[in-house]
């Protein structure tokens, strides 16, 4: 076939945030040739834009803290629906990770006595994050490409050519993969600047593709997060699982209109900041609930104690989970007693020199001082929640990170997986997860791939599968199809529409008639993304870009409305005002969605895996009792009552 760049890799990895780089990064290192391809430019992904830090328990600060603690803070952050053994590996993995990544050259901030230092964070008992001043992501991404270089080097020392087994394909989107029967073939798209189409052709492919955000109005996440890797999957025979887990991140700037959404890090939080309303009230001590009542402060005496003896004083509410915080922030708001911008105000000024404030938190100085002319060494922010992350995803098996589905040499990591964070996820757990799980998909990707050599040869299981001509025809056709359309809807009042209905009906706080009248007017955007054209040609064309994105943004979109209208209790990232309590019975299922023939979604329940008591027996009993069925309970210890 004329007019197709091609490739041949033995691994695939698309997305080049922390999880694609390190996937990428552990398949070199195990002797694949391999390929990371980015849909923006090398080096800009979310990851990059992470603040916060890592989460590790590798108790440089607090040396109660151990992976057993992390395992059940995890626990406790997902309301109890997290992948236990994702969960497991997770916590006992994220240090040896952390500190993997000083042999690579990171540089984290020390603590007086010269290790890693570590901050404390929302839902997390001890201080625990890897932290780099709030600009802990750039750290991160900056040392995985430093060890791509170094690894670039190498191969060039070896065979004259950087590029013989790990090249970067950056500005390059994948809008298909390619299946010989179930097993992966190949990944094809074009790169964004020319429209040039590329086929890889390849048994293993590792989506790492990111977020969601952009299916929502108000985000945190930038433009290339419409839910492509999601998307692929499913159309590959893959699952997604618990999509209607959304983290609406507490604190998005809600002011200027034109900064609406971008995000203001949990450490403003974790390093003292407070939350008040318009009242000067610091209400998150009204907002503690049941389950966390016995970890968080009753006042704000004993609050600002624990920031100087944690042993001897429980948190500051303002520390809870971020979806307890969320909820409160919009509660507030609705009662009318909001900021003037409609949000709530946080204040660090109160507690940390202007000096300190500059030295911990510089992003979020320089972001108000020039987006918004505040000045957070003595105003406070105004604050608000903005859609932040999926905690659903791609269906995975925990080990091997491999997708689960109808479909073989596909695997998954960081946050495109699902699983690992429940209901919800605390902060610093996503640049740890897709550490661990980076590390872990691109390890079997390697090994799968070991079944299909490049060279043919013995030992092979079989021949590599092989990529259908009529297959690539096929996703060049539907590539093309919206520069195509003469008199196609324009996708960026799609865009608009799709985003429209999500933050209004599929939001934060959600109701049965309203994800009812979602559901069909998504219906409704199915038929019209369909038709959707873009004028111009194949070179650097945003409006084509969207309107290809937009397939993935809708079927996303449907999985979330449609678990979100299923699930009928709150839980973490799911809150239905119709039904505001958490079910212990709906506990035990996970909502898993598929594609259908016709371009739509399904929906299955499926049993929760067990809890083994190893894991169940670091929690009380009167604990698990919050979250679990009366049956589910391990037996009460003889002579209690
Ligand atoms: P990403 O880093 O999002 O990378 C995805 C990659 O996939 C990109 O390279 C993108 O170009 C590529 N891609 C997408 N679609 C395609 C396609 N079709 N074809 C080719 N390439 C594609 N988490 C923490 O733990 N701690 C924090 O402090 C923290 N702070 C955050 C601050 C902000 C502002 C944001 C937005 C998120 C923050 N998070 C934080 C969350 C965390 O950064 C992300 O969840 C995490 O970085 C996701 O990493 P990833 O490797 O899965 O994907």
């Amino acid at each position: 076939m004329k007019n197709i760049e091609r490739h041949q890799y033995d691994v695939v990895v698309i997305g080049a945030g922390g999880a694609g780089l390190r996937a990428a990064i552990e398949a070199r290192l195990a002797g694949k040739k391999t390929a990371v391809i980015s849909k923006s430019l090398f080096g800009k992904a979310h990851t990059v834009m992470a603040e916060g830090g890592a989460a590790a328990a590798m108790g440089n600060v607090n040396s109660n803290d151990s992976w057993r603690v992390h395992f059940r803070d995890t626990m406790r952050g997902g309301k109890f629906l997290n992948n236990v053994r994702m969960a497991e590996l997770h916590a006992q993995e994220a240090p040896q990770r952390i500190w993997e990544l000083e042999t690579y050259g990171a540089l984290f901030d020390r603590t007086k006595d010269g290790k890693i230092s570590q901050r404390n964070f929302g839902g997390h008992e001890y201080p625990r994050l890897a932290h780099v001043g709030d600009r802990t992501g750039l750290e991160l991404i900056r040392t995985l490409q430093q060890k791509i270089v170094s690894l670039q080097q190498e191969d060039f020392a070896a065979t004259g050519s950087y590029d013989a087994r790990l090249k970067v394909f950056d500005e390059t989107t994948i809008t298909e993969l390619l299946r010989d029967g179930e097993r992966i073939a190949g990944a094809f798209g074009y790169r964004r600047e020319t429209g040039e189409f590329l086929l890889f052709e390849t048994p293993a492919v590792v989506l790492a593709t990111g977020g969601i955000g952009k299916s929502y109005k108000v985000t945190s996440n930038s433009w290339e997060y419409t839910g492509d890797g999601h998307a692929l999957a499913m159309r590959a025979g893959g699952t997604l699982i618990n999509m209607e887990f959304v983290q609406f991140h507490p604190t998005g700037m809600v002011w200027p209109p034109s900064v609406k959404g971008i995000l203001v890090t949990e450490s403003v939080r974790g390093d003292g900041g407070v939350l008040t309303n318009k009242d000067g009230k610091r209400f998150m001590f009204d907002y503690v609930p049941a389950v966390f009542r016995n970890y968080y402060a009753e006042t704000p005496e004993e609050a600002d104690g624990w920031y100087e003896d944690p042993d001897n004083h429980r948190r500051p509410p303002e520390l809870l989970p971020r979806d307890e915080v969320a909820r409160a922030i919009n509660s507030e708001v609705k009662a009318g007693r909001g900021s003037p911008a409609g949000g709530v105000f946080l204040d660090v000024s109160g507690r940390l020199s202007a000096e300190v404030i500059r030295k911990k938190l510089p992003s979020m100085y320089h972001q108000f001082k020039e987006l918004a002319d505040v000045d957070i060494t003595a105003q406070p922010m105004e604050v608000g929640p903005t859609c932040h992350y999926v905690m659903g995803g791609i269906e995975v098996e925990a080990d091997s990170a491999a997708a689960v589905g109808e479909v073989e040499g596909l695997f998954a990591a960081g946050e495109v997986a699902g699983g690992m964070h429940g209901s919800n996820r605390l902060g610093g757990n996503s640049l740890s997860d897709l550490l661990v799980f980076g590390k872990r998909a691109g390890e079997h990707a390697a090994a799968y791939a070991d079944n299909f050599p490049l060279s043919g040869g013995p030992g092979g299981r079989s021949q590599r599968p092989k990529v259908a001509e009529a297959e690539v025809t096929a996703a060049m056709d539907a590539a093309l199809a919206p520069l195509s359309r003469e008199g196609g809807e324009n996708p960026y009042t799609l865009q608009q529409d799709l985003q429209d209905v999500m933050n209004s009906l599929v939001g934060i706080i959600r109701r049965k008639g309203e994800l009812t009248d979602a559901l069909g007017r998504l219906a409704e955007l199915r038929e019209r993304v369909a038709k959707v054209g873009a004028a111009g040609g194949r070179q650097y064309n945003p409006g084509w870009h969207l309107a290809l994105d937009l397939r993935n943004m809708l079927v996303v979109s449907e999985c979330i409305a449609r678990a979100a209208l299923t699930r009928d209790e709150s839980r973490g990232g799911h809150t239905r005002e119709d039904f505001p309590e958490m079910d212990p019975s709906w506990r035990r299922v996970n909502l898993v969605c598929a594609l259908t023939a016709d371009g739509g979604v399904s929906l299955a329940q499926q049993p929760v895996p067990e809890l083994p008591p190893e894991l169940a027996g670091l929690f009380d009993r009167d604990e698990l009792a919050k979250y679990y069925t009366e049956e589910e309970l391990p037996p009460a210890a003889s002579g209690s009552d």
